[in-house]
């Protein structure tokens, strides 16, 4: 069963910490917190001298009074570097139309960075900012990050918290959520509300089963409901610099952090140009073989793009994985995604069928890409490839 502190018992007289072996208790605001690393072992439920500590059954689900605290969408803005990801400008565009539907703020969450950043969401669609700038949370630290967010929602009460379903927002997400004993659906591709007798309940889809089903999720009882999305599967509104906002600036006392980032190394990529920012992909699957992809690499460069791939491909071995489009891959979101030779599986079109235009080469009429594709080629992919590179170039040529 969980172990929980009565907060309004505990005197913050620090008896307790030294009982935990897992180090999973914390003092926050001069009370006893029980963190997510906690293993209910029960070791410090009898070192309380006010009987503050106690085993709990899972928290009941929050009544209609109690769910009518929480309202408002939030942001979580990640940022790499001082600069806010591009993540965070597609979350506030699907946050928008989430919060209008709500009738509530939209507001973003930037932890660490400039206030020139803080400014830019509000450009792209956030009505409020709360930003921190605390120097501790310049780079990312799962702790830290996790108990400020934790923190800033449990003093304003959001109902709905959206991140990016990033290296960053899988990390810390979940003990944020098993802080605040919330709901959390990990890698959503679609989100909505339920207003439905005066429901306000995000429905979140997601991928299931390997990508056979789509699942709708909701969380009616818990508050908030946090979903992570994938980056390039929502639409970033236009930059609007002549938008107004409020920028809050939170102060926050937090505990010191278990682990701190000592260097950041960055990892020298092959290619320059990295498959989610690219604004043409040409890809090959299983139907362009090994010796295929040197054309499609040649049709990439001469288009200004980056070579992707199937999950059959780099199975074969024949380009490496950081390339691999789709479910267990990247989602990309270009203008253009040539798909060459590739069938169209469930698991590779939640990849990439947000592009804005999807143009497929397979020689089989039925293959299930063709009812994803804006232009459809039917046709031998070492014809119809060499034939667009040999017309590109005489166009270029004249
Ligand atoms: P195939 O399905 O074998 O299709 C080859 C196509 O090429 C056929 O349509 C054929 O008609 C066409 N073709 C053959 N020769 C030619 C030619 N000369 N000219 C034109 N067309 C030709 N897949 C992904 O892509 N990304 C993922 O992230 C991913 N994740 C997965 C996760 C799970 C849990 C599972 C179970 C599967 C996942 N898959 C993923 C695999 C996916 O189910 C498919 O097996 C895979 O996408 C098939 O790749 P393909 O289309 O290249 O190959």
């Amino acid at each position: 069963m969980p172990v929980i502190v009565n907060k309004e018992k505990c005197t913050g007289c620090e008896s307790c910490l030294a009982s935990c072996p897992f180090d999973a208790i914390e003092m926050t605001e001069g009370r006893a917190l029980i963190n997510e690393y906690c293993q209910s072992c029960r070791a410090c439920l009898e070192t309380c001298p006010e009987g503050a500590i106690f085993e709990t059954e899972d928290e009941a689900p929050k009544d209609e009074a109690q769910l009518a605290e929480y309202r408002g969408v939030w942001v979580f803005a990640e940022q790499r570097e001082g600069k806010v990801a591009p993540v965070a400008y597609e979350l506030l565009g699907a946050g928008r139309s989430l919060a209008d539907a709500l009738r509530v703020e939209l507001s973003a969450v930037l932890l660490g960075a400039s206030e020139a950043q803080a400014r830019g969401l509000i450009s792209h669609g956030a009505d409020r900012v709360h930003h921190c700038a605390d120097p501790s949370l310049e780079h990312f630290n799962d702790e830290s990050y996790a108990g400020a967010l934790a923190s800033l929602i449990e003093k304003h009460k959001p109902e709905v918290v959206l991140a990016g379903a990033t290296p960053i927002g899988r990390s810390f997400l979940p003990r944020v959520a098993a802080r605040l004993w919330a709901g959390l659906t990990a890698d959503c591709t679609g989100l909505d509300v339920d207003l439905e007798d005066g429901r306000r309940d995000l429905l979140q889809t997601r991928p299931a089963f390997g990508g056979n089903i789509m699942a709708t999720i909701a969380c009616p009882g818990r508050r908030p409901q946090i979903a992570t999305v994938r980056p390039r599967v929502m639409k970033p509104l236009p930059r609007d610099d002549s938008r107004s906002g409020e920028i809050v600036k939170e102060e926050l006392v937090l505990p010191p952090a278990r682990t701190s980032v000592l260097e950041v190394v960055k990892e020298v990529a092959e290619s320059a140009v990295n498959l989610q920012e690219a604004e043409v992909i040409v890809s090959g699957g299983r139907g362009v073989g090994q010796k295929g992809f040197a054309m499609l690499k040649e049709l990439a460069d001469l288009l200004g793009g980056s070579v992707g791939a199937s999950r059959a491909a780099v199975d074969e071995g024949w380009i490496p994985y950081r390339h691999q489009v789709g479910q267990t891959g990247k989602t990309v979101c270009p203008r253009i995604y040539i798909a060459c030779g590739i069938s169209g599986a469930v698991q590779h079109l939640v990849g990439m069928q947000s592009s804005d235009i999807i143009i497929a080469v397979n020689k089989n009429p039925e293959a299930p890409i063709f009812t994803v594709a804006t232009y459809g080629i039917v046709g031998d992919v070492f014809e119809v490839v060499p034939a667009l590179i040999k017309k590109i170039k005489e166009a270029r040529a004249q």
